[in-house]
């Protein structure tokens, strides 16, 4: 029975590994060609990136049917500036940076990257460009280090030290078991929100990209978390034209030009100090999360 048994047991565990490596695969491929159902243009050419300057010019845009989501949004993002965009859920930030990644074609108006039209130059030109630390970011069932070495296969260990170190994980990996060479990911260490973004921030730095695309986790992190995120955030995108997607105000305090986004529609705009004296949507939500931040701070110290 054994000999029978045994070449079964091996069977079972090579069926999990394969499972779960495509289980790895097709995360990859959620995570590269979400909602891709848009081909390169016979035309098109390589994005040749100068300054890196983001242009959107009157976009339109609906995910489907006639439901309008974007209404004539118009911004630009100069080199080496830093837009954010905030309001309401559902007010369609995501979809701005979907459409920056040209997941979708916009309806109307255009979406430019130094004069070029994002529809006339290849993806792969286009995504190669972007560096983009998203919401919620995929972790592979390997070592730490070789998921910080995804932002740039080849990258030294020294390389992936220091992009460690500027995306604020060092200390954090040091302490774990093994290091660099921990297993992570869903049959590994499961590491938390804060700290996934902050891997996912590390291999944008590796990968160097000349914009940056930072979606905000919509999950509440703890204070020094949050400060973590955000000393590293500010680190990677020194010199780079950068676009948030912010949920929280205190993201945004030193942006450039901080759009506020509300029902599709640009409502409001300026930098921070501009938009609480103007005393609209912005300094209401401004208020709202400063009270709800003094109560968190409250609660948190309270446990400690
Ligand atoms: P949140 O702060 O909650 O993340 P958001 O401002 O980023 O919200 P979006 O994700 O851009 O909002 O969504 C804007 C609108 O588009 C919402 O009404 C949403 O339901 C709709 N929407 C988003 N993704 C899709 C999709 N793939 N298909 C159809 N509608 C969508």
């Amino acid at each position: 029975l054994m000999l029978l048994v045994q070449p079964l047991n091996f069977l079972g565990f090579v069926y999990r590994e394969i499972k779960q490596s495509l289980v790895d695969m097709e995360k990859m491929f959620e995570l590269l060609f979400v909602g891709r159902e848009i081909d390169d243009s016979p035309s098109a050419r390589t994005l040749e990136v100068r300054d890196a300057a983001i242009e959107f010019k009157d976009v339109d845009f609906g995910y489907e049917g006639n439901r309008q989501i974007l209404h004539k949004v118009s911004f630009r993002v100069e080199p080496g500036t830093k837009v954010a965009i905030v309001g309401p859920s559902g007010a369609g930030k995501s979809t701005i940076s979907r459409i920056l990644f040209r997941f979708y074609d916009v309806n109307a108006g255009r979406v430019t990257i130094d004069g070029q039209d994002i529809r006339d130059v290849t993806q792969a030109s286009l995504r190669a460009a972007i560096g983009i630390v998203p919401q919620d970011t995929v972790l592979f069932n390997d070592t730490i280090r070789y998921n910080i070495a995804y932002g740039r296969p080849g990258a030294s260990d020294a390389e992936i030290e220091e992009a460690a170190r500027l995306a604020s994980i060092d200390t954090f990996i040091e302490r774990l078991p093994d290091g660099f060479d921990t297993i992570v990911g869903e049959r590994g260490l499961k590491l938390s929100g804060g700290e996934k973004q902050r891997v996912a921030i590390a291999r944008t730095i590796l990968k160097g990209p000349q914009i940056l695309l930072f979606d905000e986790a919509t999950s509440a992190l703890d204070s020094k978390t949050e400060k973590e995120i955000q000393a590293s955030l500010s680190e990677v995108s020194q010199n780079r034209t950068t676009l948030v997607i912010a949920h929280r105000l205190s993201t945004v305090v030193d942006a450039d030009e901080i759009l506020v986004l509300d029902g599709g529609r640009i409502v409001e705009r300026g930098t921070h100090t501009h938009l609480l004296e103007m005393q609209g949507q912005y300094a209401e939500m401004w208020a709202r999360q400063q009270e709800a931040a003094t109560y968190q701070e409250k609660l948190e110290q309270a446990l400690t």
